[in-house]
């Protein structure tokens, strides 16, 4: 705690403004100047984790390493920046809810009325405090407050970071206010007003903010920031602009830094540079952001992947999986566009309108019966035409089901999670698993290690022999039927130490250009600095299908 500083980001006028990117992008700008940082999300519904949440709901369930189900934006802070994540960066109001009841049923406030203040909101600050008590090294904790300022159930946690100001002094805590600054399309006039309303509901919360960063089509004049600046006591150099971006989310740490958010926090916590790299504008490490959008502005190359899914229409539910495939185009200066393709469409009769013109078929994760028919025959298209295939969890599920189906004959395979009364269960849930409650808690999550079988597609990819990737799934393939596979030629490419779990399949180079199933999930380790090695050699993989059927 003693050297450790804490920026909390807020959002105003509306929701969606991208507080998890702002947030992310001025974790990666202190990196840069060689703080350590760990960013938190508050979330403040009631649920314990989204992991029960449907994906139409809530968008995409980021899974960290240590297996804590959390919310999307904890994406973008790993892919952002260095950071570390625990479940100790998630909190939600039910997680703080769970344990302050836990604590009153055990007799431990003896006797105490439960409040909302001082129970709950001392809790979310000791949530905050444990970060930095686990790190001393910390530098900066970033938390960001979901919801709007306005929201009801976002109460408790703004009262907790203002009382947190109190306890811990001015000097070391800063606030963030993100609002929109909307265009009015007919008179073309910028609206400020939305913003001043907001920070009054903010100061209605006892919270002045210290810093505002405004979402607007164009970057602001310097009038508009006056008049912003007028309205809301925060001086004029601490209004900021982030105007919507031309290519890609990864433009947001650059733009940040040319509106010079990063000069004024350290300035406001009278800190020094102490990365020896830091010179100014020719900061090695955000020239490494310049490349990122290099690769957005000028590829050499484009592919198209389809991805056959039954939450395509939700643009955030497969958001790791969209940028985990860009960046595995990076190393190819080749751009990738995610096709997206409802499974719940794919006929036997219709499935080429839905997969033509495209380089490779990506059936990502899911769960529940829904969809899965249009999955295979995407999966049996991309195996018998050659098309270079990913399948992730479900989607690695799928591929042995058709295998298993149209390779070895067993009629009606599949899991037995769509089918608990298959003839052929390839798909079985986990011994460990069996009886164990449906929802919550119950799945087989984050870190594992896998074993990788030489000569296999896995290997040339890692080019190592043990691996860590992070799951979420309670089905496996069931080794029953292992030898009967193998014999048919599919190839077991990774297995859990101890060969028990079946962890990754593909099939032999003879066979086809590249066709990879993981029963993990690649996408939630992948950074645009550090492409997963899978989804680089998919995209290429794509690319040379597309040289040989231009
Ligand atoms: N529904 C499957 C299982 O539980 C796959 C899960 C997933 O794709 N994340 O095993």
């Amino acid at each position: 705690m003693p050297n450790t500083r804490y920026i909390f980001i807020t959002g105003g006028v509306a929701s969606s403004l991208g507080k998890g990117v702002t947030i992310a992008s001025i974790g990666a700008l202190l990196e840069a100047r060689g703080f350590k940082v760990t960013i938190q999300k508050m979330d403040p519904y009631i649920n314990v984790d989204p992991g029960t949440m449907s994906p139409f709901q809530h968008g995409e369930v980021y899974v960290t390493s240590d297996g804590a189900e959390t919310d999307l934006d904890l994406g973008y802070y790993e892919r952002f920046t260095d950071a570390k994540l625990t479940i100790l960066n998630s909190i939600t109001t039910g997680r703080i809810y769970r344990t302050v009841i836990e604590r009153e049923r055990n007799g431990e406030y003896h006797g105490k009325t439960v409040q909302v203040v001082p129970h709950i909101t001392s809790e979310i600050q000791s949530r905050i405090l444990r970060l930095s008590d686990a790190d001393p090294n910390l530098d900066f904790v970033l938390v960001e407050i979901g919801g709007t300022v306005g929201d009801i159930e976002s109460v408790p946690f703004l009262e907790a970071i203002r009382q947190f100001r109190f306890n811990h002094g001015r000097d070391k805590t800063l606030y963030i206010h993100l609002t929109l600054v909307p265009t009015v399309s007919v008179a073309g006039e910028i609206k400020t007003k939305p913003t001043q309303h907001s920070v009054k509901e903010l100061l209605k919360q006892g919270i002045q903010p210290d810093i505002l960063v405004s979402r607007a089509t164009q970057p602001l004049s310097p009038e508009i920031k006056e008049k912003i600046s007028q309205f809301t006591n925060v001086p004029q150099n601490r209004v900021f602009s982030a105007a919507d971006i031309d290519y890609t989310i990864y433009e947001v740490p650059l733009n940040l830094h040319r509106e010079g958010i990063d000069d004024v926090i350290i300035q406001y916590f009278g800190m020094e540079n102490v990365s020896p790299l830091f010179q100014g504008e020719m900061n090695p490490m955000l020239q490494k952001w310049e490349k990122i959008l290099d690769y957005f502005k000028n590829p050499s190359t484009t592919v198209k992947i389809a991805i056959v899914g039954k939450y395509v229409e939700v643009s955030d539910a497969y958001r790791s999986l969209y940028e985990a495939l860009w960046h595995g185009g990076f190393p190819h200066k080749c751009k990738v566009e995610s096709i997206k393709v409802d499974s719940e469409k794919i006929t036997p009769e219709n499935y080429k309108e839905y997969l033509s013109g495209i380089q490779g078929i990506l059936v990502p994760g899911g769960f529940g019966n829904r969809g899965v028919e249009g999955k295979l025959i995407a999966i049996q298209y991309a195996r018998e035409s050659k098309i270079p295939f990913f399948g992730i969890c479900l989607g690695m599920q799928c591929a042995v089901i058709e295998y298993g189906r149209n390779v070895l004959g067993l009629e009606g395979a599949n899991s037995t999670e769509f089918n608990p009364d298959t003839p052929h269960p390839v798909i079985h849930i986990m011994d460990e698993q069996i009886g164990v409650n449906i929802l919550g808690d119950t799945a087989r999550k984050g870190s594992f290690p896998c074993e990788i079988r030489e000569n296999t597609r896995m290997e040339e990819a890692y080019g190592q022999k043990i691996i860590q990737e992070r799951h979420r799934h309670r089905y496996e393939f069931n080794n029953r039927y292992l030898d009967q596979f193998v014999r048919k030629g599919l190839v077991i490419s990774g297995v859990s130490p101890g060969k028990t779990l079946v962890e990754a399949v593909e099939l032999s180079r003879n066979d086809h250009p590249w066709f990879v199933g993981t029963q993990f999930h690649p996408e939630f380790q992948s950074k645009p600095h550090k492409p997963h090695p899978l989804f680089v050699k998919f995209i290429e993989a794509a690319i040379q299908y597309q040289k040989e059927n231009p």
